[in-house]
């Protein structure tokens, strides 16, 4: 899996900036900075100023370089970082030196590769390195750090060091039934998993609440034409919120912009007009819209206060509990609204004139809150996570259901295995380990 090559890689990314950072990790790193700096190494993690030479003597730039020998470094191996200015000539000049130095351009992730096998990660904290660095709002950051802290991966750890013991527990007392072991094995096995059981199966109902907020929340704008559905996703897009820009399709498809509401993202859909429509490129709109707002983790439903006291019954159909009820053109309107339409109270709004959209954005802030705020419990954050903890907990249940000892011992052991997929554990060694801890057979 690992190589012994050399590798390096631009950190920063690429383009124009006033400094970027080189890494470069494997067992040539030291020789190659000595080569570039034509000078002894710097003592351990200081920054030392040096100016670097090609092969030919010639300067390709100066700045500051760092030494982490192995394995107090990033990847477990011997690291150099150089400090260089930015911009693609200067890149260019160090990727060739370095090739020239027999190093090699690293893969996509293969600094964290090597972290991952040199035990510095597990697979859920190279994952959540992922996320960060493509986090967007303060509430992808909170999780990615807490991921990347290891409470994910400690909450699996110890859920597989549980079926471990049990999985031992049931080998030991099939393997060693005629000789003197504590008494009561199995029905502890038994217990532990039951409860396991009822810890993954809690876990997993969490209403999907990490990839969600990996992937942001969806919200949909929906309503009859004209209602002022375009209006709104507009002002909404322009206000505080907006952090990326809209990608549009035709007027009559989808049109999504990606909001930051109180640090949580949602993606916010203007779709088509709810309508029997003539044309077929709208009755394609209006398919959309439905499937939509079906699936939609919140929906914002708009009326047309000034066409009042008529109410469309299609968006009337769409208002549940997750709706937000918004009467749009309010600066039109002097009449008095409903209080309430379907149950749920209602937004006087004016997309003309900006009023009522900040209360807008704290109801949905409110709502994105409810839905993805975990309070503090670690969050499933990946389906290849849920997969693993489903087949896990499948086979659990399945042990539980099974008679013969042989058969109970095979689905624990199916089961460890899933969640070892999940943090990248999957070693026999330790089940002996527990064997031997908690036994001591034959001494
Ligand atoms: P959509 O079909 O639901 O997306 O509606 P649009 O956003 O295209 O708006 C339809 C019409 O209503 C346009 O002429 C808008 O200028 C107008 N409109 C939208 N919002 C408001 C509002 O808050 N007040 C007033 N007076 N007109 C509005």
């Amino acid at each position: 899996m690992s190589d012994h090559h050399t590798i390096f890689a631009l950190a920063s990314g690429g383009g124009r900036a006033g400094i970027a950072v080189y890494r470069l990790s494997g067992p040539a790193a030291a020789a190659a900075l000595q080569a570039l700096s034509g000078r002894p190494l710097p003592p351990p993690r200081r920054a030392q100023r040096r100016r670097l030479v090609d092969a030919a003597g010639l300067v390709i730039d100066e700045g500051l370089v760092l030494w982490f020998p192995a394995p107090a470094s990033f990847t477990g191996e011997d690291v150099v970082e150089l400090q260089l200015h930015g911009g693609r000539a200067v890149a260019a000049a160090v990727g060739d030196a370095l090739l020239g130095l027999g190093l090699r351009p690293a893969e996509p992730g293969e600094f964290s590769r090597r972290a991952f096998a040199a035990g510095k990660l597990d697979l859920t904290q190279a994952e959540a390195l992922a996320d960060l660095v493509a986090a967007e709002t303060a509430a992808q950051r909170r999780q990615a750090l807490a991921q990347m802290d290891g409470a994910l991966g400690r909450l699996y750890d110890d859920w597989r060091q549980r079926l471990l013991r049990a999985q031992a527990h049931l080998e030991a007392e099939i393997d060693f039934a005629e000789d003197d072991l504590p008494g009561g094995l199995s029905e502890a096995a038994r217990q532990a998993l039951a409860e396991l059981a009822g810890q993954i199966a809690a876990h997993l109902a969490d209403g999907g609440r990490g990839e969600r907020l990996r992937d942001g929340l969806s919200a949909a704008i929906l309503g009859a034409p004209n209602v002022g559905k375009s209006s709104l996703l507009n002002r909404l897009a322009g206000r505080e919120a907006a952090i990326v820009a809209a990608t549009a399709g035709t007027t009559r498809d989808v049109i999504e912009v990606h909001l930051d509401v109180d640090g949580f993202p949602v993606t916010l859909a203007d779709t088509a007009g709810l309508r029997a429509a003539a044309e077929a490129v709208e009755e394609e709109g209006v398919r959309r819209a439905r499937a939509r707002a079906e699936t939609a983790d919140l929906r914002l439903v708009v009326f047309d206060a000034t066409a009042l006291p008529a109410l469309d019954p299609a968006s009337l159909a769409l208002v549940d509990d997750g709706a937000l009820v918004l009467f749009n053109k309010c600066d039109r309107w002097t009449g008095v609204l409903p209080a309430s339409l379907a149950g749920r109270p209602v937004q006087a709004v004016s997309a003309a004139s900006g009023q009522g959209l900040n209360e807008v954005l704290h109801a949905m802030g409110r709502r994105a809150g409810q839905l993805l705020d975990g309070g503090g419990a670690p969050a499933l954050t990946r389906a290849r996570h849920r997969r693993a903890l489903e087949d896990s907990l499948a086979a659990i249940r399945r042990a539980l259901d099974e008679g013969l000892p042989e058969l109970v011992a095979e689905d624990v052991r199916v089961a460890t295995q899933a969640l070892g997929r999940i943090t990248g554990r999957v070693d026999v060694e330790e089940m002996l380990d527990v064997i031997f801890r908690e036994f001591c057979i034959g001494k």
